[in-house]
């Protein structure tokens, strides 16, 4: 498998077998079209409805140099379940890189370990200086607050099964997206994939300090979306189909007083209800800081019809079994022939 190089000033190539995923900019509507089928194939998978061994002796590296939950072991999850082997490794401290090792010599040396890896790191391009010395595909696994494609994958695929039960298309979709819009890569990505469909209303609201890069709404502008500051919360909600929710980056802040200005909440029901529209889908990318006064989306939104949070997090799983699948070049043909009943049974909501 030959993986073509990365470099900043050349347009990365489509997603594919044998490439890197770095960014959404890879991806256009047929290929995430693409990318969705081979999902909807595996979905079962993912839901525990059969066991899988298609990736038998295939190896994944997992690199995470940053905290994560949900993005980790939902790619090491994913791996398995497809029947192949995770090695894995979190945060600087255990790994070479607290002895000065340059990021090019540790990716050569774990691609040489693995089939395909997913790499976090702290600091944008990262991600993708790993993958020019890398040996295999590399994942971005999230690259400080540059982008984080998988996310923003699988935000599209719950959004469209989402507004699909809803009787309504992705085109014309009307998209509150709030919170923390500088840092927050995954609306960086959501915002660069979901131009790629028609009609596109973007309804955006920031805390002062923390709003969307240029660079990201110059992408749906030119593709003739329309983008909309609101100046407030309950503007921004008012008549959205969906509303996408974000925690403030704090880790990424540096300037102390403007995060912890940030209190209360950032969407609750109360502000839902005064929009007229407790039926909106909620999203949000987790973790949600559920601290008292966090500035971030409330608890108390969780028993409305929309809340679309844990779908997002089940979807992953088979929206990152797909992305596995593709770069190694599995045809869903393969799937099939490996699925087979499972024996046990532990699911409490089956
Ligand atoms: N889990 C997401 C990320 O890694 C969102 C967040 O951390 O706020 O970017």
């Amino acid at each position: 498998m030959s993986v073509p190089p990365v470099s900043g000033d050349v347009p990365l190539p489509p997603f594919g077998q044998g490439r890197h995923l770095l960014s959404v900019s890879q991806f256009d509507r047929a290929g995430l079209q693409a990318l969705f089928d081979v999902a909807e194939v595996v979905r079962p998978i993912a839901q525990r409805n059969g066991v899988c061994t298609v990736l038998d002796g295939a190896m994944l590296g997992s690199l995470f140099f940053e905290p994560s939950t949900r993005t980790r072991l939902s790619f090491e999850s994913a791996f398995l379940r497809l029947g192949g082997e995770v090695t894995t490794t979190t945060g600087f401290t255990f790994s070479s890189m607290a002895k000065g090792e340059s990021i090019a010599d540790t990716a050569r040396v774990v691609s040489g370990y693995s089939d395909v890896l997913v790499v976090r790191h702290p600091d944008v391009g990262s991600v993708a200086q790993f993958a020019a010395a890398s040996v295999v595909p590399v994942i971005n696994g999230g690259d400080g607050a540059g982008e984080h494609p998988s996310q923003a994958l699988l935000d599209c695929y719950t959004l469209e099964q989402e507004l699909a039960a809803r009787g309504k298309p992705m085109d014309g979709c009307r998209l509150a997206i709030l919170g923390d819009l500088r840092f927050g890569r995954t609306v960086h990505s959501l915002i660069r994939l979901m131009s790629l469909y028609d009609d596109i209303a973007f309804t955006l609201f920031a805390p002062a300090g923390l709003e969307l890069p240029e660079e990201v709404s110059s992408v749906a502008l030119a593709r003739g979306h329309r983008v909309r500051v609101a100046p407030s919360v309950v503007d921004a909600v008012r008549g959205a189909d969906a509303v996408y929710a974000t925690r403030v980056q704090r880790e990424r802040l540096t300037d102390e007083r403007s995060a912890s200005s940030l209190v209360g909440d950032l969407l609750n029901r109360s502000m839902l209800e005064q929009a007229g529209n407790l039926e909106a889908v909620i999203m949000h990318p987790l973790p949600r800081d559920s601290r008292p006064g966090s500035y971030d989306l409330s608890s108390d939104v969780d028993d409305l019809p929309g809340l679309a949070i844990f779908h997002q997090t089940d979807n992953g799983l088979a929206i990152r079994m797909a992305i596995f699948l593709t770069v190694l070049g599995v045809s869903t043909e393969a799937v099939h022939l490996t699925t087979k009943q499972r024996p046990w049974r532990a699911d409490l909501r089956a």
